[in-house]
């Protein structure tokens, strides 16, 4: 058994009082960060508890030796760390912080030969001058650890301790949100799908876009991620659905033509999903054959048994599955005996750094024979350079996407990119 570190909150919170009350003293800026290891139930279910208790003390021992302080890391709930940071030269270090845990952290173990990976997620606060209480920085905490699950970044007022607006600001995007949704102000963009052994281009990712007027935009997975919380999933993907097949048809018609479309978690097991997909494919006059559909890997796991049928019936409508951020999440290979899936995405942070570093590259490697080897097709996404496309092509990558070829591009430029497109470079 692995020596996992004990639960231990009234300690942190003891703690945490005496660092607020020496940062009141010393008006000091004080920081707080959460770590929670998003995907320990997955660890668990997949390699056994005894690895997940390996990943909890590692990441135990990792944050220790982070700090270097004593009585600021402790263990809070199952998969959540509190790490605490006394005076912080300037409130917006803590920003550094966050960048050496996620990094160490996230670094994969290998436990008996499997590689596994922490999903880590930081919640952030800072205590400027003192100001607040142990409680409600820890409530800030909580706030911002919650934004940043639901797929938000931290923003500047996270480190600099100003989250009590930033919550306001959170309430209005989620009214202007449902107000955006009924007054149709979406718009998806599309990013070419470049086949490495043809040359062609028949197809694309369809990305969503909410550009606010007067404001900036929103980033698509803030976007799902306000439709969840809304309860308004369902009508967003309606609307994803109906919009891509409708722009796309034209060109799913040409030879490799397709559209692919991206499906968030607290979809994939909703039973009304294939008879919406189905009836978009009637209305639009598209072969389901031509439609690709992405998953991430924790979406699938996260609820196997009717996630598990609706995709099924998915496959059995002839519709493709593609595993998308794959190596991210739960790379078990078990688990490809079981999804219906014709396609794996890499995950684009292997691709940016596999010619740099040896492991990614190896990693790259082998997802594609392992692919291969499951008779599904790869995709390297976020293909930057040539260098790096030359490579993918050298290794047998049957598709590809990045900025390299074009950034996703509203429909009309992007047929117009197609048009122009001169091929494949020579190897
Ligand atoms: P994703 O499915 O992994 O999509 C790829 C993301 O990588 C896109 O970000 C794309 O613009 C970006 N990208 C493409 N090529 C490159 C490259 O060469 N370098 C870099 N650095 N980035 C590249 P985007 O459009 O911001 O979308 C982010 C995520 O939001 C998507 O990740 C997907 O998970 C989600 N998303 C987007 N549209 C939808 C949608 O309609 N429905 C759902 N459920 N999720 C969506
Ligand atoms: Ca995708
Ligand atoms: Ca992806």
């Amino acid at each position: 058994m692995q020596d996992v570190p004990p639960i231990c909150r009234s300690e942190f919170l003891r703690s945490l009082a005496g660092a607020s009350g020496r940062a009141q003293e010393e008006g000091s800026h004080l920081g707080l960060l959460l770590i929670d290891i998003t995907n320990l139930a997955q660890i668990n279910h997949y390699h056994g508890y005894q690895t997940g208790d390996l990943v909890l003390k590692s990441t135990y021992d990792q944050l220790l030796s982070i700090s270097k302080l004593p009585d600021s890391i402790y263990r809070m709930g199952d998969h959540r760390f509190a790490f605490i940071l006394p005076e912080l030269g300037n409130p917006a270090f803590i920003a550094l912080a966050i960048n050496k845990v996620s990094r160490v952290l996230e670094q994969a173990l290998y436990v008996d030969s499997h590689l596994v990976s922490a999903d880590v997620k930081v919640g952030v606060a800072v205590n400027r001058e003192g100001k607040h209480d142990e409680l409600s920085m820890l409530a800030l905490a909580e706030l911002s650890l919650a934004l940043v699950k639901r797929g938000g970044g931290h923003r500047m007022q996270d480190f600099l301790g100003e989250q009590k607006d930033s919550d306001v600001t959170d309430h209005q995007l989620e009214q202007r949100f449902a107000q955006a949704l009924q007054d149709n102000e979406f718009e998806l963009y599309f990013q070419p799908k470049v086949n490495l052994r043809s040359g062609h281009v028949g197809s694309a990712e369809a990305l969503l876009r909410w550009l606010p007027e007067n404001s900036d935009p929103v980033s698509p997975e803030v976007v799902v991620g306000l439709a969840d919380d809304a309860g308004k999933a369902y009508e967003l993907t309606k609307w994803v659905v109906h919009s891509a097949l409708r722009q796309a048809k034209p060109w799913c018609q040409g030879p490799d033509g397709g559209i692919a479309l991206n499906l968030q978690a607290s979809l994939v097991s909703n039973p009304d999903l294939p008879v919406l997909i189905k009836d978009a494919l009637v209305i639009w006059g598209v072969e389901a054959e031509r439609l690709t559909i992405e998953i991430t890997e924790s979406a699938i796991i996260e609820d196997k048994e009717s996630g598990f049928n609706n995709l099924l019936k998915l496959k059995e409508m002839g519709i493709n599955l593609s595993i998308d951020d794959f190596g991210t999440g739960y790379s078990s290979l078990s688990y490809f005996k079981h999804i219906p899936a014709a396609e794996l995405k890499i995950d684009r942070s292997f691709v940016a750094k596999m010619l740099e570093d040896p492991q990614d590259l190896e990693l790259v490697k082998i997802m594609i024979t392992i692919a291969h080897q499951f008779s599904l097709k790869v995709v390297a996404e976020g293909v930057e350079d040539l260098e790096t496309l030359r490579a993918l092509m050298i290794l047998d990558c049957d598709y590809a996407q990045g900025y390299y070829f074009s950034r996703p591009l509203p429909r009309q430029e992007f047929e117009a990119w197609v048009e122009q497109w001169p091929g494949l470079p020579e190897l």
